[in-house]
């Protein structure tokens, strides 16, 4: 459709050097076309041309002083990309890689992905170029501090509410509240992946990967296949992929194979989670250090081949574009019949294309990793009641969320005309709801 066309090209037109953000746009508007054709008020009112904008984009540095005395300057990010839902909503990415394309990606998926859990919250993302690997406890303190000095002004518990993600977990959660509440003796839930004691949710840790078995679980049976027996390999080994592992082992799969950034390890009688929980979550060590507890499974250098390993489903846990074209068609060679991407963007366009054509069962990030965002959005729910729910009572508001998303991602990929593609299902269903507020809202917004 002409109107999707030149909305692409605006945007490629006014950031032309951000590629992540582009493959990320150009998906959701391919999908998109038959709710514009449905919808002329909405192409009127300029709704595809203002969703691709953010609404504010902060850039800031953060400077610290590192162990040996010398001062460190980074770069800090917040995209404040949709609120017409509910305050912005999205993770903190910690990694050298960020940058604005990698961010405005992650920022723009949030927005259907959070409209898809069905709670009120908009879209939004964050992070920096600071790597935490081989810092100090202090070294991180020290950035995170400075991180949130600056970042304070900008976000609140009904205007902004930032999370984890890559390089983000509970300690630098913790170090980011602590300085949030100092600098504005305020004690609220503006960040979400908080301590137990101190606001957090339970079940928020195990949710991503938790949310990812339950909404294969789903599709799975509605094929008539079972996670039970199922030869399961995931990439990466932190917070998303440990928790997938968990939950594919409780629901009857074998796991046989997880990764990190320097290389995976293959265990065919099934992966030990707690030596993988000792290494990466208590030591932060390499997942190369496996195969000195169990000297039979094999540790391979470098991470595309994993996808080499035979399997019945593949779980892409690390980062984005992680499975190409090749390994698509490698993984579709070898039998594996369905893919649920736990990461954000974890296969390539092209890698896309081969499971769509080849019938296998494909869950798009934004509905299947939504859980941990969903959770984050129950974690809000229990700050703002000042009454925490019960481990059991979240994981069934999970589970329940991860259901309903594929419902409706299923449902709205038939009703416009592509029925089992869940990519086109999930853009539209999230899509739809946010359309629909903007539209309400006014074009001044
Ligand atoms: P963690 O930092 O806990 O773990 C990331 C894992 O991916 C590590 O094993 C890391 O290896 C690996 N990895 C990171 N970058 C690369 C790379 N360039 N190449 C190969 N491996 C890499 O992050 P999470 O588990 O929280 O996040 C994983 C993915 O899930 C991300 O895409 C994130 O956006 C997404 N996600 C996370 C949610 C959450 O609740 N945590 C919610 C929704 C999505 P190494 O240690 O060597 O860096």
């Amino acid at each position: 459709m002409k109107i999707l066309k030149d909305v692409m090209e605006q945007v490629i037109k006014r950031d032309p050097n951000e590629p992540e953000f582009h493959q990320a746009v150009m998906e959701v508007l391919e999908s998109l076309e038959p709710v514009a054709e449905k919808h002329p008020e909405w192409v009127k009112a300029g709704i595809f041309d203002r969703i691709v904008e953010p609404e504010r984009q902060i850039t800031f540095r953060v400077s610290w002083v590192d162990d040996d005395g010398n001062v460190q300057v980074n770069r800090g990010y917040r995209i404040q990309f949709n609120s017409a839902i509910g305050p912005y909503k999205g993770g903190i990415r910690l990694h050298p890689s960020v940058n604005a394309s990698i961010l405005k990606f992650l920022g723009f998926e949030q927005i259907l992905k959070n409209s898809l859990t069905g709670l009120p919250m908009g879209g939004g993302k964050g992070g920096s170029d600071f790597d935490p690997k081989g810092k100090s406890d202090g070294e991180v303190m020290r950035f995170c501090q400075s991180f949130m000095t600056e970042l304070e002004r900008h976000i609140g518990e009904n205007t902004d509410v930032p999370a984890g993600d890559i390089g983000t977990g509970a300690r630098e959660i913790g170090y980011m509240f602590g300085q949030y509440k100092r600098l504005r003796n305020d004690f609220t839930g503006v960040l979400t992946g908080k301590g137990l004691t101190w606001g957090g949710s339970l079940a928020r840790t195990e949710a991503t990967g938790y949310g990812l078995c339950y909404f294969m679980d789903e599709a799975l049976r509605a094929k008539g296949k079972s996670l039970k027996g199922a030869t399961v390999v995931i990439s990466g080994s932190g917070n998303v992929a440990i928790y997938a592992t968990e939950k594919i082992h409780q629901l009857g799969g074998k796991v046989v194979a997880l990764s990190d950034s320097n290389g995976y390890i293959y265990d065919p009688e099934g992966i030990k989670l707690e030596t993988v929980q000792k290494i990466k979550e208590v030591e932060r060590k390499r997942i190369s250090e496996y195969i000195k507890y169990h000297p039979k499974a094999k540790y391979t250098e470098g991470c595309s081949d994993i996808w080499k390993i035979k399997c019945d489903i593949a779980l892409p846990c690390a980062t984005q574009n992680d499975i190409d074209e090749n390994s698509a068609k490698t993984l579709v060679a070898n039998g594996c019949y369905a893919v649920g991407e736990g990461a954000n963007m974890p296969s390539t366009p092209e890698a896309i294309d081969v499971f769509i054509k080849n019938k296998i069962i494909f869950a798009p990030s934004k509905a299947a990793n939504a859980g941990g965002v969903a959770t984050s959005g129950l974690e809000m729910s229990q700050n703002s009641m000042r009454y925490p729910w019960t481990f059991e009572e979240v994981d069934a508001k999970l589970k329940d969320i991860m259901v309903e998303i594929y419902k409706a991602a299923s449902s709205a990929a038939k009703e416009y005309g592509h029925e089992d593609n869940l990519v086109v299902g999930a853009n539209i269903a999230g899509f739809l709801k946010v359309a629909n507020a903007m539209y309400a809202q006014g074009i001044a917004y």
